[in-house]
């Protein structure tokens, strides 16, 4: 995934930080946070690099498996 250096919606400036990650399963809610994210100083924006969004996408379909209704984990 492209990480801009400046928000393409706000013009703000993107610096690494955390976020927080919702997966939404037809079964539950996993919510995930402290997310390493680039983050928009001034609206908030995030976007997630590809190493972590594999992390984020084993971490839903572990949570699918085991049928989880709602999950809350910290990646930090
Ligand atoms: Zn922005």
């Amino acid at each position: 995934m492209h990480i801009p250096s400046q928000c393409p919606m706000c013009s703000g400036k993107v610096e690494p930080g955390t976020t927080t990650f919702t997966v939404d399963l037809t079964s539950g809610v996993v919510v995930v946070r402290n997310v390493p994210a680039f983050v928009c100083t001034q609206c908030g924006e995030a976007w997630i690099d590809d190493p972590i969004s594999i992390k984020l996408e084993n971490i839903a379909a572990q949570a699918k498996k085991q049928n989880t209704q709602l999950e809350m984990i910290s990646m930090a």
